[in-house]
C-alpha cells in the first residue's frame, strides 16, 4: 500500500520543489517505488526531475478532468528512478474547470487509489496558496511534510497551515496529519536560525523530523539541468542529506 505525501507550506520560495524532488531520488535510492505528482501549474518539479513539461502528451491536468489515468498519464524519470505526473501551464486552468464538477476536491485521491500497489510512496509537490490544486493533495494524502526556513516570520506562516490542516481533517480527510517539520537552507553559523529551531524543536517535539537539511548550492544549481541534486551530484552536502531524509521517512512510516 503507498503511502501518500503532500509537501505543502502556503509560502512560495521556502524549498517545497527542492524537498519533493530530492526525496523522492533519495526514496528511489534506498529502493523505495516512489511517484511523484507535481500540483504547481509552474511545473518546476516536473521539469526539475528531467521531463519536458512543454512536450509531455498527458499530466495531472488530465488525471483531474478523468480523461486519463495515473498509470497513463505517469512518465518513468529514468535518470532519476522514479515516476513523474507532471504539470503544465493547462493546470492553472483545472482551478476554474473543477469548481463546478462534482466530487471536485476528491479527484485526485480517486485516481491515486488506482495506483496504490505501484508504489511504496506518493509524493505531491503543492503550488504556495491554499486552492483548488493543493486541497486535492490535502485530500488525497495521509501526511503533510513542511519544509520551512528557520527565519522568525516562518513561525507565523505556521498557525496559518496547522489551522488549515486542522479544517481538511476535520472536514475532508480524517486521515490528515502533520508529519513533521523539515529545516531546510539551514546555516548553523546564522544565531537566529539556532534560536528559531530551538523554538521549534520546543513547540513541536517529535514532529521536527531530526534531519536538517543544510543550505547548500548545488542543491539550487541542479535544477537547471533538470536533475534533482541527490542525482546531479550525489557527494554534495545537501544531497547526503537528503538521502538521510529519505531513510528517517521510511523509518516513520514503519511506526505510523
Ligand atoms: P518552493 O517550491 O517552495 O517555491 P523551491 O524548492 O523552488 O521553493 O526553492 C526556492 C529556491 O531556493 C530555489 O531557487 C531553490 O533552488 C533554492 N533552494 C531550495 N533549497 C535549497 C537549499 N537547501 N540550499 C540552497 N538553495 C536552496
Ligand atoms: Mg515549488
Amino acid at each position: 500500500m503507498a503511502k501518500i505525501f503532500c509537501v505543502a507550506n502556503q509560502k512560495g520560495g521556502v524549498g517545497k520543489t527542492t524537498t519533493t524532488v530530492n526525496l523522492a531520488a533519495g526514496l528511489a535510492k534506498v529502493g523505495q517505488r516512489v511517484l511523484m505528482v507535481d500540483l504547481d501549474p509552474q511545473g518546476n518539479a516536473t521539469m526539475g526531475s528531467g521531463i519536458d513539461k512543454r512536450t509531455m502528451e498527458l499530466s495531472v491536468y488530465d488525471v483531474l478532468l478523468e480523461s486519463a489515468s495515473v498509470t497513463e498519464a505517469a512518465v518513468l524519470s529514468e535518470k532519476c528512478g522514479y515516476h513523474v505526473l507532471g504539470a503544465s501551464r493547462d493546470l492553472a486552468g483545472a482551478e476554474v474547470e473543477l469548481v463546478s464538477l462534482e466530487r471536485r476536491e476528491k479527484r485526485l485521491k480517486t485516481a491515486l487509489a488506482a495506483v496504490d500497489a505501484d508504489y511504496d510512496f506518493v509524493l505531491i509537490d503543492c503550488p504556495p496558496s491554499l486552492s483548488m490544486l493543493t486541497l486535492n493533495g490535502l485530500c488525497s494524502a495521509h501526511g503533510v511534510i513542511v519544509p520551512m526556513q528557520c527565519e522568525y516570520f516562518a513561525l507565523e506562516g505556521l498557525t496559518d497551515l496547522v489551522n488549515t490542516i486542522k479544517q481538511v481533517h476535520a472536514n475532508l480527510n480524517r486521515d490528515l496529519q502533520i508529519i513533521g517539520l523539515l529545516r531546510v537552507m539551514f546555516d548553523p553559523r546564522i544565531t537566529l536560525q539556532q534560536q528559531v529551531s530551538d523554538q521549534l524543536k520546543a513547540h513541536f517535539g517529535d514532529k521536527v523530523f531530526d534531519t536538517v537539511i543544510p543550505r547548500n548550492v548545488r542543491l539550487a544549481e541542479a535544477p537547471s539541468y533538470g536533475l534533482p541534486g541527490v542525482v546531479f551530484d550525489p557527494s554534495a552536502r545537501g544531497s547526503q542529506a537528503f538521502v538521510t531524509f529519505a531513510q528517517e521517512m521510511v523509518d516513520r512510516i514503519r511506526t505510523m
